[in-house]
């Protein structure tokens, strides 16, 4: 080949790169390795995310320069040296300290600080690689020798990595402009309650409190971000203080009370008993699961003086208008559990169990995966339970605790062309829009 021809190609090349690049963004879609640096403005309120807890063998890799700095506000330099870490290192606890591959910082904790806002990947398996913008905060557990990771990120780039999550990133603009303000009120309300208790974190990244997995990795990133963007710094309050709201899939047509649910006191929230036309599409308005009478007996056990190996009924009482129960009574072969929470026994007694089946094409099917809707045995506190064969049968409506905003019926208000302020009013009445989160800032 001629030189002239070589430049030709090379040419070709870059012209053909710069196609590819501009098929992608004139679509408005990003792919997740395009996300090199914050694309909202950081705020300068930051949220500590606990992205793993008690970490054997976490991993992490960075391949732009950070430096490392004490975990404390004062950020005292722990080294002069710049470091890049381009193939995922392990990060491990060591007697004196903590190791990073092979570099050891001694002491507790440390800071990692990209010095190029570039995002850091965090796996523990290389199925999992997740990338995050901010700093992180490596924490050692003397107890168990393992390490805590803290994700300190911006409040409005960590709602790009929750919202996705929460719901889908292809539903109605409204709708995730909706889901932005209330999620951006709950993590600020747990913000501010961890910071008076002195926790090294405010929230975890899991549906203890938000799902959170740093930069989007779906194809759908520029909705989310036009979500938060055009919701940015918005929150809901009530008596002129953030509080802590709540939001659940869908609540099977009428929403539920804070204080019959969470025994929350009465005031501090919206009130619920709203009723709800609008999520019956809900892929999950219908369920039916089942599990074996025996396995649901082993957890009433836990309950019991003596061991229970039969359940002859499970029935409810104090139901609202759409059937979400008060309280859950259990009659089984050594006698009879009660319990006056319905929640509590669907999450606390009951729980999930990768036995449970779910009803669906004609057939019984077990939930693989991530299907955690799945795994439970009952998906809200709105049901009715069967004795068939050596199984349980519940049947019920409705996914969640059902209390403050039903998501799926945001996404149809959303649909009908009802815009995010109308939805938040609708199902958090009483509640108004501040647009400047720093005023509920301490
Ligand atoms: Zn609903």
């Amino acid at each position: 080949m001629k030189p002239n021809d070589k430049i030709r190609l090379i040419c070709a090349i870059i012209a053909c790169m710069a196609l590819a690049g501009c098929t992608n963004s004139c679509r408005g879609i990003r792919t997740p390795d395009e996300y090199t640096k914050p694309t909202i403005p950081e705020s300068q309120v930051k949220i500590r995310v606990m992205i793993v807890p008690h970490g054997r063998h976490t991993r992490i890799f960075c391949d732009a320069p950070f430096k490392v700095y004490s975990a404390d506000e004062q950020r005292r330099s722990l080294s002069e040296d710049s470091y890049v870490i381009r193939k995922g290192a392990e990060i491990t606890a060591t007697m004196d300290g903590i190791k990073v591959g092979t570099l050891l910082f001694k002491g507790n904790a440390f800071r990692l600080v990209p010095q190029t806002g570039n995002p850091i990947t965090v796996y523990e398996s290389e199925r999992d690689r997740k990338r995050y913008f901010g700093e992180l905060i490596i924490y050692r557990n003397e107890i168990d020798m393992t390490v805590d990771v803290v994700n300190i990120v911006g409040l409005e780039n960590y709602l790009i990595g929750v919202l996705g999550r929460e719901v889908a990133a292809n539903w109605p603009i409204e709708a995730l402009k909706t889901q932005a303000v209330a999620s951006r009120t709950r993590v600020l309300f747990q913000r501010q309650e961890a910071r008076k208790l002195g926790d090294r974190f405010d929230v975890r990244a899991d549906t203890k409190d938000q799902v959170y997995g740093g930069i989007p990795s779906g194809p759908y990133g520029e909705r989310i971000e036009r979500a938060v963007r055009a919701t940015a710094g918005q929150v809901l309050t009530l008596n002129e203080r953030i509080f802590k709201i709540y939001f659940a899939s869908t609540c099977g047509g009428m929403t539920e009370y804070a204080e019959r649910v969470f025994q929350a006191k009465p005031g501090v929230h919206t009130r619920g008993g709203i009723t709800c036309p609008y999520c019956a599409d809900s892929p999950v308005y219908r369920w039916k699961h089942r599990i074996g009478n025996a396995e649901v007996a082993r957890r009433i056990s836990m309950f019991s003086d003596a061991p229970v190996t039969k359940i002859i009924s499970i029935t409810t009482a104090g139901k609202d208008p759409v059937g979400h129960a008060a309280s859950v009574t259990v009659k089984h072969d050594k006698g009879t559990f009660e319990i006056d929470n319905a929640y509590k026994f669907r999450t606390n007694v009951l729980g999930k169990s990768i036995s449970t089946e779910y009803w669906r094409d004609g057939r019984w099917q077990k939930a693989a995966g991530n299907d955690n809707k799945h795994k439970e045995i009952i998906m809200s506190t709105s049901f009715e339970a069967r004795i068939v064969g050596d199984y349980i049968e519940f049947t019920g409506i409705g996914w969640g605790h059902a209390v403050g905003l039903c998501q799926f019926g945001a996404k149809k208000m959303a649909e009908d062309g009802r815009d995010y302020r109308a939805i938040l009013a609708f199902y958090y009445p009483g509640s108004i829009i501040e647009t400047n989160y720093n005023n509920q800032v301490e």
